[in-house]
């Protein structure tokens, strides 16, 4: 049968996004892949054997958890997906609400009001509704440009960012002028000269367990266009204590995410995900990129469906997963269920309150901990070094294109590749490895002491540092 290998852990087979197995249930079908792929074997499976609980395996469109699991059998003609996290609800007002529209309301609003699904009835839902984006990034920009335009009454966005050089690739919202502008800022004026009749809230704050009760309070659909683990978590366990939808989107290089959790019977995100991968398993957007448009993809989707909820019209993502894969532009959709079990939302539920997310997500912090207590050198020591002609051998473990972007001359052996290549490298010379911004050299570093390179160390910062410290000339990325 086809397997579908999803982008995170297609560098551990070879970069193919399928591979045809032959087995009769799916757990000889994970025992044949991870024997063909070994590295595969530990992002699946725990020390235990058990399969990883932020890795769902499905049978076409079936979630093996709610047929026999690792028992369930498959066939030749099935396809088996393998569906780990991603970094990515009923309807709202059910009565018509006491607003009017103005004669410019009406004129604006006029391709509206002249369908059926949402005519006078369903612009004054729109109106009356408001609706909480979290986050005015790359999901943000299209979910709130399209809920302006469409007149949703009142919009709050929760950010707490500026706007950066590097967001512009993909966050539309935001414009050159807007480079280190807070994002809130930019935002709410694009916004306005879309729409003056939006009401726009700005919480410029980083959500958290503490605020995200009082926010969500004057809200009736919370909108996740959050791009880290901790958030999501915070996001769905509240949007279940308060009994608001969450509308979620979440992106990753060229494959994308959508769904509406935590409606009255519908599943929610623990549903699907009960816990968050280990910490550095899951490459965020700013480690592994993401296509510019497809936020724009996944964000209008989002937009859709909180009208949808609004308006109390069609058929919501509430029990499916929407699986986006704009390389190959191909739509899939997976059912899901509520879990009984569900810590958020089952019969049982143990979460009474919003936990620490950062503990629950294994983060202590927002810096990365990776690199402490790996040796390392500071770009200015390396550079005077190098000028004092010391034997120093610069080991560059990026990818080729990023290679190709900018480099210092090093040899260059990307981290994947690294254990099976280490015979290149001369354990009796003192080497510094680098990579963009010291993290994946850390781990380069940690894995060459540990296979006996005595002298090797770090280059702090990576080769971002060294654009700023060192030489201006190399590139930025
Ligand atoms: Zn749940």
């Amino acid at each position: 049968m086809k397997v579908l290998i999803p982008t995170p852990l297609r560098q551990y087979t070879g970069k193919q996004a399928s591979v045809e197995v032959s087995a009769n249930n799916v757990g000889e079908m994970l025992d044949k892949l991870t024997a063909q792929f070994p590295d595969l074997r530990k992002h699946l499976f725990s020390d235990d054997g058990k399969l990883r609980r932020f890795v769902n395996v499905y049978v076409n469109d079936e979630d093996i958890r709610y047929l026999e699991n690792e028992n369930t059998s498959v066939k030749e003609s099935d396809t088996v997906s393998i569906v780990p996290s991603v970094a990515g609800g009923a309807s709202a007002t059910s009565s018509p609400p006491e607003t009017s529209l103005s004669n410019d309301e009406v004129l604006r609003y006029s391709r509206h009001l002249i369908m059926p699904e949402v005519g006078m009835a369903g612009q004054q839902k729109l109106k009356a509704a408001r609706v909480l984006c979290i986050g005015a990034g790359g999901l943000g920009s299209p979910l709130a440009l399209y809920l302006a335009a469409a007149g949703v009454g009142t919009l709050g966005l929760v950010d707490f960012d500026v706007v950066d050089f590097t967001n512009l690739q993909r966050q539309i919202i935001h414009t050159v002028d807007d480079v280190g502008r807070p994002k809130l800022d930019s935002a709410e004026e694009k916004l306005a000269a879309i729409n003056p009749f939006v009401n726009v809230r700005k919480f410029e704050t980083k959500l958290s367990s503490a605020n995200a009760p009082d926010l969500f309070r004057d809200f009736d659909i919370i909108a996740d266009g959050t791009d880290n683990f901790p958030t999501r978590y915070l996001v769905n366990d509240a949007c279940v204590l308060s009994g608001k939808p969450n509308v979620y989107a979440s992106i990753f290089r060229f494959e994308g995410q959508a769904s509406v959790f935590a409606t009255k019977d519908g599943p929610c995100y623990r549903c699907l995900y009960p816990e968050p991968p280990p910490p550095g398993l899951v490459p965020s957007c700013a480690e592994g990129g993401v296509l510019g448009i497809l936020p724009g993809l996944l964000g209008v989707i989002q937009a859709t469906e909180v009208i949808k909820l609004i308006l109390g019209s069609g058929e919501s993502l509430i029990g499916r997963l929407l699986l986006v894969d704009a390389l190959g532009m191909r739509f899939r959709e997976l059912k899901l269920r509520k879990n009984p079990e569900c810590p958020a939302c089952g019969a049982k539920p143990t979460i009474h309150e919003l936990i620490d997310y950062q503990e629950f997500c294994g983060i202590r912090g927002e810096e990365a901990p990776v690199t402490a207590g790996v040796p390392e050198i500071q770009p200015a020591e390396l550079k005077a070094r190098l000028d004092a002609s010391d034997n120093i051998f610069i080991l560059d473990v990026r990818e080729p294109h990023e290679y190709q972007i900018c480099n210092l001359g090093g040899h260059l052996i990307p981290l994947g590749d690294l254990p099976a290549r280490m015979n290149e490298l001369d354990s009796s010379r003192e080497i510094v490895a680098h990579c963009r911004s010291g993290v994946r050299s850390a781990k380069a570093v940690t894995l060459l002491r540990q296979s006996g390179f005595g002298k090797v160390k770090n280059l702090a910062g990576g080769i971002l540092a060294w654009a700023d410290k060192v030489d201006p000339t190399v590139p930025k990325y």
